[in-house]
C-alpha cells in the first residue's frame, strides 16, 4: 500500500482547505450559536463537484475516488465538523446507493440532482424505538395496489428539515424482520409529512436534525429503489460507504484539536516557561500526535481499499472506531492542556468535545463496530467489499 499522495490529490486537499478557511470558518460562531444550517455553504461544496465521489462522470460525478473524498472531507471537518455531513447525505449516501442498485431511469433522474446539489439528501432508518437494530424498524409501507401506505416516525435524521429527497428504510412486511426492509427514494414533498427539527443536540450544532413523521402518506411504487423487502442489504452496502465519510470527519476534528493543542503548548507559559516544554503536557501532545497519524493510515486505508473493489467492512469500521476514541479522548485532553480558557467559548475546546461524541454514536454506535471487527477477525463474518 502506498499512501504519497499525487500532485493532483495535493491540490485538491488545498484546494479545500482554502475552501474551508475561506467560505466555513467566518461563520462557525454564528452558525453554532444559532443552530444554523447555511444553504450558501452547501451550494457552493456543490458548485466545487465536493458530491461527486465515486460517482460516474456520466450522472455528473467527479472522476474521483473514495480517497480523493475522504482528503476534501478531512480538511473541512478540521474547520467545522457539522460540514462533513452533506458528503454522506448527497454523495455516499444516496447518489451512490442509487448508481449501485438502481434502474437506468433512476440513476439518471436522481443522481445529477443530487451531485448537483439541486436535491438536498438525507437518509433515514433510525426511529425513535429502533436504532442499532435496523431490521426491528417498524416504519410501515402497506401495498395498496398501486401505491404504498407510509406510517411511521423516524428520528435524529440528518438534513431532516431541509431534504427534498432521500433514501427512506421501511417496513413492507411486518413480521419477515430483515427480510422485510424496503429502501424507498422518498419525496418529502408528498402530502402527510411533518418534519420538527431537534435543537437540544449536544454537538453538530451547524447541521440539521429531526423527527419526521409519516401519516397515510401515499408513495408511488416508482420510488423503491432495488426490490421490494431487499431493503436491508442495501441499508448495509449504504451504511459501508458513509461510515467512511464518518471516519474521515474524525480525521478532520483529530487534525483540529491536534493543532489547536500544539499552538497553545507553544504560546502559554506558567512557572517562566513554555507549558510544552512539561514533560506532562509533552505526553499529551505526543499520543494526539501518533493518535492522529494512526487514524490518518486507518482512513486512508480504507478507502484505498474500497477504490479497488477489495474488502473492506472490517477496515472501515477499524477507521470508525478508531476515530471515535481519538476524538473523544483528545478533546478531552485538549480541554485539559487550555485550562480554563479551555472551559470557555472564547476557544473551540467546547466545540471539539461536542462534536466529538457524535462519532461514538453515528453510522452504527461503538459497540456495533467492535462487534464487526471481531467476528471478521475471528472468522465469523466475511470481510466484505
Ligand atoms: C446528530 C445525529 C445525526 C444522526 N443522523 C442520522 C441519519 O441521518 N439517519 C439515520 O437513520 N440515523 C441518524 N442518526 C441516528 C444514529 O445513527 C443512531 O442514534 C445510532 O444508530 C444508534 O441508535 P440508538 O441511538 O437508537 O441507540 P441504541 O441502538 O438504542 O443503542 C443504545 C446503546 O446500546 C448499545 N447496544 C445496542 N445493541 C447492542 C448489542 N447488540 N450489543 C451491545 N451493545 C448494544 C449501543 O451500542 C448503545 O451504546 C443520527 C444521530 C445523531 C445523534
Amino acid at each position: 500500500m502506498n499512501f504519497a499522495l499525487t500532485d493532483e490529490q495535493k491540490m485538491l486537499q488545498e484546494m479545500a482547505r482554502d475552501f474551508a478557511e475561506n467560505e466555513i470558518k467566518p461563520y462557525v460562531e454564528e452558525d453554532e450559536k444559532n443552530q444554523h444550517w447555511r444553504r450558501e455553504i452547501f451550494e457552493k461544496m456543490a458548485e466545487l463537484g465536493f458530491f461527486g465521489f465515486c460517482i460516474d462522470e456520466k450522472y455528473g460525478g467527479n472522476g474521483m475516488g473514495f480517497l480523493e473524498g475522504v482528503l476534501v472531507i478531512e480538511q473541512i471537518a478540521k474547520v467545522h465538523t457539522s460540514w462533513r455531513m452533506p458528503f454522506n447525505m448527497q454523495c455516499w449516501g444516496p447518489a451512490l446507493t442509487i448508481q449501485k442498485f438502481g434502474t437506468e431511469e433512476q440513476k439518471k433522474h436522481y443522481i445529477p440532482k443530487f451531485v448537483s446539489g439541486e436535491y438536498v439528501g438525507s437518509f433515514a432508518m433510525t426511529e425513535p424505538d429502533v436504532g442499532s437494530d435496523v431490521a426491528g424498524m417498524k416504519c410501515r409501507a402497506e401495498d395498496k395496489g398501486d401505491y404504498f401506505l407510509l406510517n411511521g416516525t423516524k428520528m435524529w435524521i440528518t438534513n431532516g428539515t431541509v431534504c427534498d429527497h432521500g433514501l427512506l428504510y421501511v417496513k413492507t412486511d411486518k413480521d419477515a424482520g430483515a427480510r422485510g426492509v424496503t429502501c424507498l427514494i422518498m419525496d418529502y414533498s408528498l402530502p402527510g409529512i411533518t418534519r420538527r427539527k431537534i435543537h437540544d443536540k449536544v454537538g453538530l450544532l451547524a447541521s440539521d436534525t429531526a423527527e419526521i413523521t409519516f401519516e397515510d402518506v401515499k408513495v408511488p411504487k416508482e420510488l423503491v429503489l432495488g426490490k421490494v423487502n431487499e431493503g436491508f442489504g442495501i441499508c448495509m452496502t449504504q451504511l459501508n460507504a458513509t461510515r467512511l465519510g464518518c471516519a474521515a470527519g474524525a480525521l478532520g476534528l483529530s487534525g483540529a484539536i491536534l493543532e489547536a493543542s500544539i499552538k497553545y503548548a507553544t504560546e502559554r507559559s506558567q512557572f517562566g516557561q513554555l507549558i510544552g516544554r512539561y514533560q506532562l503536557i509533552q505526553q499529551q501532545i505526543a499520543e494526539m500526535k501518533m493518535n492522529h497519524d494512526a487514524l490518518k493510515y486507518l482512513v486512508y486505508q480504507a478507502a484505498w481499499l474500497k477504490d479497488r473493489g477489495l474488502p473492506n467492512t472490517m477496515e472501515t469500521s477499524m477507521a470508525k472506531l478508531f476515530g471515535a476514541k481519538v476524538v473523544v479522548h483528545d478533546a478531552n485532553e485538549c480541554m485539559k492542556l487550555f485550562g480554563s480558557f479551555g472551559y470557555s467559548e472564547e476557544y473551540p475546546c467546547g466545540r471539539f468535545l461536542r462534536d466529538s461524541k457524535q462519532f461514538e454514536t453515528l453510522e452504527g454506535t461503538s459497540n456495533m463496530h467492535t462487534m464487526i471487527i471481531a467476528n471478521a477477525a475471528l472468522g465469523f463474518a466475511p470481510n466484505r467489499v
